[in-house]
């Protein structure tokens, strides 16, 4: 009888170890995707929207023979198994907080019909969990994290798994299927979303890997737009990092061992988070969960205009709409829109990570966790310092030009060059529309360290 392979967060068929796994000694596999609803509530429209496209392109390549089935993956997966009479069911392992606890009480549900659950792999080149340090416990650092992983080294690509001989779904008799399309939520017109799918993430990843040497150079300037935007691809797993990580070794350059450090720094990320599975909620270092923050109905204000893109200040307000457009913000502004949360307008990481979240295409629990908890002094990073940015400076140091700001917001776009960070010293006056600071940064940056230094 046939196996069954349960797609998750790698929705691919190349370099996919699991799916070979499964297809070993079978005479067909049914390739299963389970709507949960558990992980679809909290997801944005633009990433229910990527991730519809994704599995609608998986799809296709599997002929048309993805099962997409809406319910719990406990009772769902078992019920397709025992359908089918397979013997196992095959899966990449998910680490993360919530994934862990549905697996367990998936494979409890399976074990009750004598039915196997195999684990090969997982979203990483190296499993969370495996580099340590010689007496046995995680690293809470990146730098020594980062070289005990590059010499643990990783496997090559799996061979491609698309001569698999998927089941017809049609023959599968385990409940109505599931149109891909009602995964998507509407977007509004205006939203760019990246092109879903793996044959997309290895064109856009091929063609960016042939530049790769120029990688650093410009990454931090978010006008330039010239990181790889490979995040929505990794997140679900379009591409798989060993590929990445092959190339990148056949590239040899600065700009290649840069790019392989930025992937190093999300599997970091995602071995602190099985270390600490309640980071989503609780800051790893416990003052900053102590020091005083804001809420009430002024803040509920100032929180909605920083969701909005209008707090006055241009960079913030240019990242915070670059999210609702296109459901992705360059890393550097990314830190700039954290730092004016929790530090100018004085809310918990975790509100702002909540926004992160459902507005990311490539939003995941690991990276947005440890990204919002590094810029609020809170991360593994060990900062000798409490870091506030200045979200002007920002502004006119990483955008100099002021394209960036002009991009996202119109309001701003007829003023020119740099003086689009300061719009309220235009000779005019602010331009029309738009607002005034809704806070004195000066101000709240005195607020905040005198907050920082009252910490118990
Ligand atoms: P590139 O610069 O081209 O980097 C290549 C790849 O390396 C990325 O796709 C990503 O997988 C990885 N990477 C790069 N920087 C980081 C980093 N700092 N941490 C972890 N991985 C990294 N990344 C997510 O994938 N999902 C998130 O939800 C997320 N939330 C974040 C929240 C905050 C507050 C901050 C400061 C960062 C967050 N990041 C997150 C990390 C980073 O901003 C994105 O990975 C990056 O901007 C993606 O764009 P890119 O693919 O063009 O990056």
């Amino acid at each position: 009888s046939p196996t069954v392979f349960w797609f998750r967060r790698d929705l691919r068929l190349d370099d996919q170890p699991a799916l070979c796994a499964a297809a070993q000694g079978a005479p067909g596999v049914v390739g299963l995707f389970v709507a949960d609803d558990a992980l679809l509530q909290p997801s944005g429209a633009p990433r229910r929207a990527f991730l519809a496209g994704s599995l609608a392109a998986l799809d296709e390549r599997m002929g048309g023979r993805l099962l997409v089935l809406h319910g719990r993956p406990e009772t769902v997966v078992p019920r397709v198994a025992a359908a089918v009479g397979a013997a196992a069911v095959h899966a990449a392992a998910d680490f993360g907080p919530y994934g862990r606890r549905r697996d367990q009480a998936v494979e409890q549900a399976l074990a009750e019909q004598q039915i196997e659950f195999v684990r090969t792999g997982s979203a990483y080149a190296v499993a969370p969990g495996r580099v340590r340090k010689p007496d046995g416990t995680p690293y809470s650092v990146f730098a020594p994290f980062h070289r005990v992983w590059l010499q643990h080294g990783w496997r090559a690509p799996a061979t491609s798994a698309a001569g698999v001989a998927f089941v017809d779904p049609g023959d599968v008799h385990a409940g109505r299927r599931y149109r891909i399309d009602s995964l998507a939520a509407p977007v509004p017109a205006s939203t760019e979303l990246p092109q879903p799918g793996e044959a997309a993430a290895l064109e856009r990843w091929q063609h960016y890997v042939s530049g790769v040497a120029g990688y650093g150079e410009d990454r931090n300037r978010p006008d330039l737009n010239r990181t790889s935007r490979m995040s929505p691809y990794l997140k679900w797993g379009c591409i798989h990092p060993r590929t990445m990580l092959a190339d990148l070794a056949r590239h040899r350059s600065a700009g290649a061992e840069a790019y392989r450090r930025e992937l190093g720094f999300r599997e970091f990320y995602a071995d602190v988070l099985l270390h600490h599975p309640d980071s989503p909620r609780v800051s790893l270092d416990p003052v900053i969960d102590r020091l005083q923050w804001d809420s009430g109905p002024t803040v509920d204000r100032y929180l909605q205009a920083w969701k909005d893109g209008r707090t006055g200040f241009p960079y913030i307000d240019a990242g915070m709409r670059q999210l609702l457009a296109e459901g992705w913000i360059h890393n550097r502004v990314r830190m700039g829109v954290a730092s004016f949360l929790i530090k100018d307008l004085h809310l918990a990481w975790q509100i702002g990570a909540r926004h992160f979240m459902q507005h990311l295409v490539d939003g995941d629990v690991a990276s947005n966790t440890h990204g919002w908890q590094w810029v609020a002094g809170s991360g593994s990073q060990a900062q000798p310092y409490y870091r506030i940015f200045n979200p002007i400076g920002q502004g006119e140091r990483f955008d100099p030009d002021g394209d960036y700001v002009r991009r996202y917001v119109p309001e701003l776009a007829g003023v020119p060059g740099k003086a689009v960070h300061r719009p309220w010293d235009l000779p005019g006056g602010l331009p029309d529309g738009y607002p005034a600071p809704i806070v004195d940064h000066a101000a709240e940056r005195a607020e905040s360290l005198h907050r920082w230094e009252q910490r118990t």
